[in-house]
């Protein structure tokens, strides 16, 4: 007999949706068919849609070190409150930074104290620790983040042209992916003054494309796996797909406030919806929905980045950059994706899991089907919420979501099989799992 069954809802599977239920068996997915026989515990999901849990491929839960302007604990209940089973965190703002095995194994046992949902490690590929990258390997991180600006942070200094490519084949050799943040340094200016409109001026949109078609260049000469990241605009991710349809290895990612947000909202809300790349106008905004919907974007991810609030007060050119969206990330695909522009719950299922389990070689994660764990995403879509702090699991109750209306909503959270959120509490009674990725 099996442990649970959700019993009726639509079940969103690769090649399409059905009405069925799905049996769960240690965790597992032992069954989805119609009618299936009783367990001892059943979930009513009649009226839901039933999904493969998020994968944020990108979060800054900063732990160790800087618990204070975040944790695993309460980024990971955030993830789980916005439909997410697994994660996986960038090597900075943890501090000292993720860049060789030592601090991956600190990581790896603190996150596993503290993370409810499983989790898997970037590596950090800064100058002069490309020799690190191996044992990083073996301790089974899932690819390494270089940045080609300033992070932000002068402990995690950005890769110059020889790193990058040194890194790339190193990566290459090793069969990971480089994650980079692609913004150009030499294309980022100082903002001439203090105020929004400077700081968004500084990083301009060629910053961006400047970056990408040189990441894409090393890849193509190293024969590297590329994962852009945060892609903030159209053209940006059609000079990346240009390359791809030519042979290049590249995935791109783009976040949920370049598909909400735009250049407006900063100078409605300030430093809180500060971000880099910043977020662009309008016309911007329409041609990233455009690319998305065209299928050129393989995965979106949150790039969740809070920090604590002194840091977000004052001078706004000085202010942290970091949006806090992990939590909103689903709903705003679901608002603005399916309500709005008709883009499929396969499509977004792609997006959120299916692809970043297989470009992360996640074994049995990532689509719903027996075999796999059972991580799963209950999703209201007729129901609306406006997001108020209340609802913010994560440590600091700021985000630019705030009063913001969804169309969906996510009514509860499995993660291999535990149901670690259900309408609006956080229920999970057992810590989440490191993942690697599987051999090839
Ligand atoms: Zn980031």
């Amino acid at each position: 007999m099996p442990d649970l069954v959700i019993r009726g809802g639509t079940v969103v599977l690769s090649g399409g949706s059905v009405r069925a239920d799905v049996a769960v068996e240690d965790g597992r997915i032992a069954e989805i068919g119609p009618e299936l026989a009783g367990a001892s515990h059943e979930f009513d999901a009649r009226g839901l849609f039933v999904l493969p849990g998020f994968i944020d491929v990108h979060v800054h839960f900063n732990e160790p070190g800087r618990t204070h302007w975040e944790g695993a604990a309460t980024g990971s209940r955030a993830l789980a409150a916005g439909g997410g089973t697994l994660f996986f965190d960038m090597p900075l703002n943890s501090t000292p930074c993720c860049v060789n095995a030592r601090e991956v194994d600190r990581k790896r046992a603190a996150l596993e104290r503290a993370s409810i949902t499983d989790f898997g490690l970037w590596g950090g590929l800064v100058p002069g620790a490309v020799s690190e990258m191996a044992d990083m390997a073996g301790r089974g991180v899932v690819g390494f983040k270089a940045f080609m600006c300033d992070s932000g942070l002068p402990e995690f200094p950005r890769a110059d042209d020889e790193t990058l490519r040194d890194g790339m084949a190193e990566a290459a050799r090793l069969r990971l992916p480089v994650a980079v943040h692609a913004e150009s340094h030499d294309k980022v200016r100082l903002p001439a003054n203090r105020a929004v409109r400077d700081f968004l001026e500084s990083r301009p949109v060629v910053a961006e494309t400047e970056a990408i078609g040189r990441a894409l260049e090393f890849a193509r000469d190293t024969g590297a796996s590329l994962h852009i990241v945060h892609v903030s605009t159209g053209r940006g991710v059609l000079l990346a797909a240009e390359a791809r349809a030519r042979g290049v290895d590249v995935s791109i990612e783009t976040c949920p406030h370049y598909l909400w947000f735009t250049e407006a909202d900063v100078e409605r809300l300030g430093a809180i919806a500060k971000c880099a790349p910043p977020l662009r106008a309008a016309e911007h905004r329409e041609a990233l929905w455009n690319a998305l919907i065209a299928g050129h974007v393989d995965i979106v991810g949150s790039d969740h980045s809070p920090t604590e609030p002194s840091m977000k007060a004052g001078d706004f050119v000085g202010a942290w950059g970091g949006i806090a969206g992990v939590q909103s990330t689903l709903p705003v695909l679901v608002d603005r994706g399916y309500h709005d522009r008709r883009l499929p719950l396969e499509r977004i299922a792609y997006l959120v899991a299916v692809h970043p389990a297989r470009r992360f070689r996640m074994a049995r994660k990532g689509t719903i089907e027996p075999g796999n764990d059972a991580d799963l995403v209950l999703i209201d879509t007729v129901s609306s919420f406006t997001l108020s702090e209340e609802h913010l699991q994560q440590r600091h109750k700021i985000s630019p979501y705030i009063g913001e209306t969804f169309r969906g909503v996510v009514r509860a959270t499995l993660r291999r099989g535990e149901t670690i959120f259900e309408d609006g509490h956080v229920t999970a009674q057992t810590c989440g799992r490191f993942v690697r990725p599987n051999a090839l």
